[in-house]
């Protein structure tokens, strides 16, 4: 039989971008491929069509098919919707870059800026049916083997940037790291719309774009939009990653993919009685890590020393100073130990920063969300087509596992707008629109959204079971957009 083995230096470097562990060797790889293959990555409106020709592999052929499928959708018009339009991503998080992803495949030019420099969060978030849908249509699975096997829905936010990284960076999305978005620079002399960046040197400074589309995650908020606060009563998280040594012993114990007092008082009250730890919720999943995601009440950290003082003001209470850090990391392993009856027995902590251990606290009471999912300034006859996708534009509830799923949806969303906005559509039009879809997003779950996943496409249509995109008349948008005109 004929050996499988790369046979030459592009393919063996191909093999070694397609398996990397890390962003820094993503890039890395990535570079070696382009000089090899002597292509231009920023020629890229051409990246991917030289780099098929040139990678004459048979692995990377696979993963073309999947690409071409998506890409050949009717939608992007053959990458030809958005030629004209540039846009600037912040954030490389997951919403960022499935974000990148769409507005490459419409045939834009995109530059992701994400201000770390390494892809470093363990956490492991649960994904709805449909993103794994979408995710193995991306090739997932050729980047990450063990995507999704089985009866598995979740996966690792930094595996998961990973792999949309990869993907981005194959279709010519460019993506820097270690670069901070400081705010928007408007429109002077001959120059149109920029961002001011740290360090200010940066080459993407002198990039000039008509879309920003912000995923800064959690409370970044961009110039311009406002936020409302949904405040709930004391909710407070507690994460921990330990170390999987993916031994059969390990492989044994049951993940927990989500357990409410409500529906299991025994449970809780065993674990209160057993070691003092009360808890509303645990969910434990197995990926790179064993993975653990709990609601605490704060009497029971109170009493375990875990916070220190108790304060009415969520901010004082959850203050690192208010926290005791070696009682956190006994609180979250003597959860997780009880939780898997006992079954790990060897649970010891990822370390995130060097003798740091992997588990963190954190205050979920107020959950915030946009007011508006998009908006259009204008400067010096300059417009620019704001938007906010992932985290920054809907704050996610952790237990109910929606980042991911609402966050997809919105870049979806998204880049159906800036589809519109490419073709020409007035910008009332194209922001009244946008505003109409936005109005769902809240309101979605796994059983009111569409079944047809392989049918999932930009176009909203395809993916709420009822959408009116005229539910917000271009009227009602107008004194919004005439406001930002004249600020
Ligand atoms: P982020 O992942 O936060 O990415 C934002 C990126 O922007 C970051 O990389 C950041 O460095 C970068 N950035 C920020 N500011 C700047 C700047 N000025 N310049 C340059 N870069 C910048 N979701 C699920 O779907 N399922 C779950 O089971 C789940 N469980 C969760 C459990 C916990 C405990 C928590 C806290 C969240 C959970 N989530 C879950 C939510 C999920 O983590 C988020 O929805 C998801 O990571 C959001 O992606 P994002 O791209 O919007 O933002």
């Amino acid at each position: 039989m004929a050996s499988q083995d790369p046979v030459s230096p592009s393919h063996a470097t191909f093999d070694l971008f397609v398996h990397a562990q890390s962003c820094k060797e993503v890039k890395h790889h990535f570079a070696e491929l382009c000089m090899q293959l002597d292509i231009n990555p920023e020629d890229f409106r051409t990246f991917y069509i030289k780099l098929k020709e040139r990678l004459n592999y048979w692995k990377a052929k696979a993963l073309w098919t999947k690409l071409d499928k998506r890409a050949s959708h009717a939608d992007y018009q053959q990458g030809k919707a958005c030629t004209k339009n540039k846009c600037l991503v912040l954030g490389a998080g997951p919403c960022g870059l499935r974000t990148a992803i769409e507005l490459s495949l419409l045939g834009a030019q995109v530059v992701v800026l994400e201000k770390r420099e390494a892809f470093t969060r363990n956490n492991v978030l649960h994904l709805w049916p449909y993103t794994i849908c979408d995710l193995r249509g991306l090739g997932a699975k050729k980047f990450y083997g063990k995507f999704c096997t089985g009866s598995l829905d979740h996966i690792s936010i930094r595996q998961l940037q990973l792999v949309l990284l990869k993907v981005s960076l194959l279709l010519g999305v460019e993506v820097h790291t270690g670069v901070e978005f400081q705010g928007l620079i408007e429109p002077s002399g001959d120059n149109g719309w920029m961002a001011k960046l740290q360090p200010g040197s940066h080459p993407a400074s002198t990039f000039q774009f008509d879309v920003f589309i912000s995923a800064g995650g959690g409370r970044f908020v961009p110039d311009g939009f406002k936020h409302k606060e949904l405040r709930g009563k004391l909710a407070i998280g507690i994460t921990a990653n330990f170390i999987n040594r993916n031994t059969a012993a390990e492989a044994q114990v049951a993940e927990i993919s989500g357990v409410a007092r409500i529906y299991n008082q025994k449970f809780f009250q065993d674990l209160l009685t057993e070691t003092g730890i009360d808890l509303e919720n645990i969910v434990y999943y197995k990926d790179a890590t064993h993975y653990f995601v709990m609601t605490a009440k704060k009497k029971s950290l109170l009493k375990k020393g875990v916070i220190k003082q108790d304060y009415s003001d969520a901010e004082k209470l959850l203050a690192p100073a208010n926290v005791d850090y070696e009682a956190l990391y006994s609180f979250a392993h003597d959860a997780a130990y009880f939780s898997t009856g006992g079954k790990l027995p060897d649970l010891q902590f990822v370390e995130n920063q060097p003798g740091r251990p992997d588990a963190a606290m954190f205050d979920f009471t107020c959950m915030h969300r946009a007011e508006n999912a998009s908006l259009v300034r204008e400067r010096r006859g300059k417009k620019l087509l704001m938007a906010l996708v992932g985290d920054c534009l809907v704050e996610p509830f952790w237990p109910l596992g929606t980042g991911i799923a609402r966050g997809f949806l919105a870049a979806f969303d998204t880049a159906w707008m800036v589809r519109s906005w490419g073709m020409g559509v007035p910008h009332l039009k194209v922001v009244a629109e946008r505003e109409s879809v936005y109005q769902l997003l809240s309101q979605t779950t796994p059983e009111n959204t569409s079944k047809n996943y392989a049918g999932y496409s930009i176009d909203p249509k395809t993916r709420y079971q009822r959408v009116n995109l005229s539910s917000i008349h271009s009227n009602q948008v107008r004194t919004v957009i005439l406001y930002l005109l004249n600020r």
